[in-house]
C-alpha cells in the first residue's frame, strides 16, 4: 500500500483512523458495510483532494486575452470546490487575469483541464445520476432517492435545472445531425463491445415503431418476442436463433405498408 502512503498525507491518515475503527467495531453485517462504505467515501475523497492539490501546482499554458491579444498572467492561487458524488471537494488552483485589464473576467486553464465550467458548483457524474432519476419519478423523488444512495443532497430544483440542460444539449446534438444528413453525412455507428456483439440479437428496420413484450416463462427458458410495425416499404431485418445458431434475414417489403412483421428468438434461461 505504499501508493496509498504516498497520496495521503499524515493529516488525511489522522482523519481517516477513526472510521477505520468503527469498521472494526461492527458487528452486524449492515454495520460492517456501512462503516466500510463511509471509509471508503472518505477515502476517496482524501485521495481526490490530494491528486487535484498535486496537479494544480503544475503547469498550465496560459491562452491570449480575447480582447487585446495579450498573454494572460497569474493572479496567484484562489479556492474552488465542488459538489461530487464523493461529496464537497475543494482545492486550489491558479487563476489568470488579463494584465491590459480587459474586462474577460478570471480565466483558470486547471478548470478547463478538469471539464468544468466557469460558475459551476456540480460535477458533471451528479448531473447524470440525478437526470437519470428523474426520468423515473418526480423530481422531488428524484432528489430523495439520490441523496439516500449518494448522501449528496440537491433539491428538486436543481434536479430540475439539470433536465433542462442535458435536454438542451441533446437537441443542439440532435439538429447538428441531422443537418449533417442533409449535406449528406452519414451518422456514425456506435461501436459494439465485443461480448455485447456476440449476443443473440434480432435486427429489424423500422421505419415507425417496435415493441417488445417477455411473455409468461415456459419450461425451456424465456421467450422473447419483437414486433415491429414498420411505415416503409424498405424496412428488413434478421433473426438469430441462438439454440440453432442460425440466422435469417427478414425480407424487406416489397410495397406498400407493412404491419405485424414479427419474428422470435427462444434462449435458454
Ligand atoms: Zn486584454
Amino acid at each position: 500500500m505504499a501508493w496509498l502512503r504516498s497520496v495521503l498525507s499524515e493529516e488525511e491518515e489522522e482523519k481517516l483512523e477513526p472510521l477505520f475503527r468503527d469498521v472494526q467495531g461492527a458487528v452486524a453485517l449492515s454495520g460492517l458495510v456501512l462503516t466500510a462504505w463511509a471509509l471508503g467515501r472518505a477515502l476517496s475523497v482524501a485521495i481526490v483532494k490530494t491528486l487535484l492539490a498535486e496537479r494544480a501546482q503544475g503547469a498550465h499554458p496560459w491562452p491570449r486575452c480575447p480582447v487585446c491579444g495579450t498573454g494572460l498572467e497569474s493572479k496567484g492561487f484562489q479556492p474552488r470546490q465542488v459538489l461530487t458524488l464523493l461529496g464537497m471537494i475543494g482545492w486550489r488552483r491558479r487563476v489568470g487575469r488579463c494584465p491590459q485589464r480587459c474586462a474577460i473576467g478570471q480565466t483558470v486553464p486547471f478548470d478547463e483541464a478538469l471539464g468544468l465550467s466557469t460558475g459551476q458548483k456540480t460535477s458533471a457524474e451528479v448531473h447524470a445520476m440525478g437526470c437519470a432519476l428523474a426520468v423515473f419519478v418526480p423530481f422531488a423523488v428524484a432528489g430523495r432517492l439520490l441523496g439516500l444512495l449518494t448522501s449528496v443532497e440537491v433539491s428538486p430544483a436543481g434536479i430540475w435545472h439539470w433536465v433542462q440542460q442535458a435536454g438542451t444539449r441533446a437537441m443542439q446534438q440532435l439538429e447538428g445531425e441531422l443537418q449533417a444528413l442533409a449535406q449528406g453525412h452519414s451518422p456514425v455507428a456506435e461501436r459494439l463491445e465485443s461480448d455485447v456483439a456476440r449476443l443473440p440479437l434480432l435486427v429489424g428496420g423500422d421505419g415507425g415503431h417496435g415493441t417488445v413484450s417477455s411473455p409468461p416463462r415456459n419450461p425451456s427458458g424465456q421467450d422473447r418476442v419483437a414486433r415491429g410495425q414498420s411505415g416503409d416499404s424498405g424496412s428488413a431485418g434478421l433473426a438469430y436463433d441462438p439454440q440453432t445458431q442460425e440466422g435469417r434475414a427478414l425480407a424487406p417489403a416489397s410495397s406498400g405498408r407493412c404491419e405485424g412483421q414479427c419474428s422470435a428468438v427462444s434462449g435458454a434461461a
